[in-house]
């Protein structure tokens, strides 16, 4: 079986219970993983890494779960306000629908990402930790 290992110390992580990803863009992309202690060491020392704030960009255990969830209403809310509140209210030409169509689909490519992240981290790593 392929060992997992950290990307801050390279040394394998064993349990569940100590294994973190979390999302990154650079250096890495798209995520990292690391040893509880080893992420909090990584967090206190990213000057050149670009990663989301604070616990908000974990993927793996019920964090990462409730992440995925909260992601989903947070962009099928904005889809709503988006489309009752504002999309009526701006004056419409071909420009307008264009960018209109690529907000939404960013909105879709990010939402997109997280699930299918959150989904692999489980299969990939967490599955196989006890
Ligand atoms: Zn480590």
């Amino acid at each position: 079986m392929e060992k997992i290992l950290c990307d801050r110390c390279h040394k394998e992580i064993k349990s569940n219970k100590d294994f973190i990803a979390v999302t990154q863009y650079y250096p890495k992309f798209p995520y990292s993983k690391f040893h509880a202690s080893c992420y909090s060491e990584f967090l206190k020392n990213r000057f050149w890494v670009i990663t989301p704030k604070d616990g908000s960009g974990v993927i793996s255990g019920k964090n990462g779960t409730r992440g995925a969830i909260i992601g989903i209403f947070l962009f099928v809310f904005s889809i709503i306000f988006f489309f009752t509140l504002v999309y009526p209210r701006i004056p419409h030409s071909t420009f307008a629908n264009i960018i209109v169509l690529i907000f939404f689909l960013i909105g879709l490519i990010f939402l997109a990402l997280t699930i299918l992240l959150r989904v692999h981290i489980y299969y990939k790593f967490e599955k196989k930790l006890a």
